[in-house]
């Protein structure tokens, strides 16, 4: 009889082309939240030493990448982006099982993913400087870009697609290299991101991949003298202590954190639109998005018609695995996302708001074995409670009533994140207002704040960023440096 030790894949690390076993021979297993008794598969954990590689491989890959033309890079991504389409079905499949998102949203963010390597595939045929009139007449003055270097890439597991190739395509289309660290939890679909650029003949050592824990091989990349750059996608507290690493040894960084988003619904909205919005913001991925919606904040006037369709919405939705077609929300993506949810449910209820519905585990022989949590609606929650301040990072929403466009900007903006926020209504004034008022790098009218497209910037304001900006052309401001010539004849 076979074991399931036995039948399970280990994954294994990317270093200077090669899958390499961690120098530690410590593995862990990466469980499916729908049935924690299921292994995905085994991964690598890492110790230093392996870091030392990869970045020992990504410098010395470095001076041959940065010599070939920004196109001849561009086909190489678009290798990538056509073996990720063609494994789409197996890697958004290996997606859900990993961290639960349901099937749909998993493939969709696979081909998100193959159009950001598409995206910056093109980039390496644009410009990457400005000619500027010199005031010397027979002079020359003009801007150019150069790679950073070696670029570290720290990711969490929320979009295990999408977020490692928004950062790794950039990185390598401007000419750096790049030694990636994945988040423990996805580490299996990381791997098999990381085959398409193995497969694709993506040179050794432009791709490292190192898996582990986040304080040895995610600090260990903040720490390193050998990388030059670290972009980091995850929680304000870990994000925050990356950005002071690698400012102490005057690296560049560049943070993407947790997000308390708002949506603001007037009492001239159409509050079906409103009500869908807040549903698919607030509770696709389970509330796992840094875009999520946390906050609805709703006018006196449309409270209760809202609260009672939005009730009716949530009631509908079903809960399963993520791979069962008629499921719409799947499990918290580990038993660890699952207490903190809990705690902060409880933690709603002992500062006084009510419970409209969900709050705890659902009950059913099927969902026994996974970390599920139903969607759940607080009201009467005040701005001063620890739901209404904090990232919960699941299908939790707090609704909270206003008389006025005034009261509910300014109630939005009473958190210290700024990353997406929404507003409903048909009135042009008010959304100019909002516009110019809302802390937020993400600005919606009339849509809702999980979503963004790949070729606009996207980042936060506040805590939720350190106010640089990923995806689109933005990305070329943290990926390179900016040289300033002057030619004389
Ligand atoms: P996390 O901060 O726990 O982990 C993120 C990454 O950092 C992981 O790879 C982890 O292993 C690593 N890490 C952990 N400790 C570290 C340390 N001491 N030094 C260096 N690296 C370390 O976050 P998470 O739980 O994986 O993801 C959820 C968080 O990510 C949420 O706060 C969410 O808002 C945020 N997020 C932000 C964005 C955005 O673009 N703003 C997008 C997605 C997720």
């Amino acid at each position: 009889m076979t074991t399931q030790a036995q039948q399970t894949v280990t994954y294994r690390n990317y270093v200077n082309g090669e899958w390499v076993a961690a120098s530690t021979q410590q593995l862990d297993a990466s469980i499916n939240p729908a049935n924690k008794s299921e292994i995905v598969g085994y991964v690598q954990k890492s110790g230093k030493e392996d870091l030392d590689r990869a970045v020992q491989a990504a410098k010395s890959a470095q001076i041959g990448w940065r010599k070939l033309s920004g196109a001849t890079r561009g086909d190489y991504l678009y290798k990538v982006a056509d073996i990720l389409e063609k494994r789409t079905d197996e890697i958004a499949e290996t997606m859900t099982r990993e961290m639960g998102k349901t099937l749909p949203e998993a493939k969709g963010e696979t081909a998100r993913g193959v159009a950001i390597l598409r995206y910056y595939a093109g980039e390496g045929m644009r410009e990457i400087g400005n000619v500027i009139p010199s005031t010397d007449s027979e002079a020359l003055m003009f801007t150019t870009r150069v790679p950073l270097g070696v670029v570290g890439v720290i990711t969490p597991w929320n979009f295990p697609v999408a977020i490692p190739v928004w950062k790794i395509a950039p990185a390598l289309i401007y000419g750096n290299t790049v030694v990636f660290k994945p988040a423990q939890e996805t580490a299996v679909t990381a791997a098999k991101v990381i085959q398409c650029f193995a497969e694709a003949g993506v040179p050794a050592g432009v791709v490292n991949m190192v898996m582990g824990d986040g304080p040895v091989i995610g600090h260990g990349i903040a720490a390193h003298p050998g990388i030059d750059g670290v972009t980091f996608t995850g929680s304000e507290q870990v994000g925050k202590s990356v950005g002071q690493t690698a400012l102490a040894r005057g690296a560049k960084y560049q943070l993407e954190m947790g997000g308390k988003n708002p949506v603001i619904v007037l009492a001239d909205a159409d509050l079906d639109q409103a009500v869908e919005a807040t549903i698919i913001g607030g509770l696709r991925s389970t509330g796992q998005k840094c875009t999520a919606t946390s906050r609805v904040i709703v006018e006196r006037a449309v409270y209760e018609p809202f609260k009672e369709k939005l009730l009716a919405r949530v009631n509908e939705l079903k809960i399963g695995d993520g791979r069962e077609k008629e499921t719409w929300m799947g499990p918290c993506a580990s038993e660890k996302q699952l207490r903190t949810v809990l705690h902060y449910i409880e933690k709603g209820v002992e500062e006084g708001a009510t419970l409209l519905c969900g709050g705890k585990q659902p009950d059913g022989e099927a969902l026994k074995n996974g970390f599920y949590v139903e969607p759940t609606v607080f009201e009467h929650v005040n701005s001063g409670m620890t739901i209404a301040q904090e990232e919960i990072f699941g299908p939790v929403l707090a609704l909270m009533k206003v008389d006025s466009l005034e009261e509910a900007i300014e109630l939005a903006n009473d958190v210290e994140y700024g990353l997406s926020a929404s507003i409903f209504t048909k009135n042009i004034g008010h959304i100019l207002a909002f516009i110019q008022d809302i802390d937020a790098g993400l600005v919606r009218i009339n849509a809702e704040t999980a979503g963004v497209e790949l070729q606009a910037p996207f980042g936060g304001m506040k805590q939720s960023s350190s106010h640089s900006r990923e995806q689109g052309r933005a990305a070329i401001e943290f990926f390179t440096a900016v040289k300033t010539v002057f030619i004389k004849p």
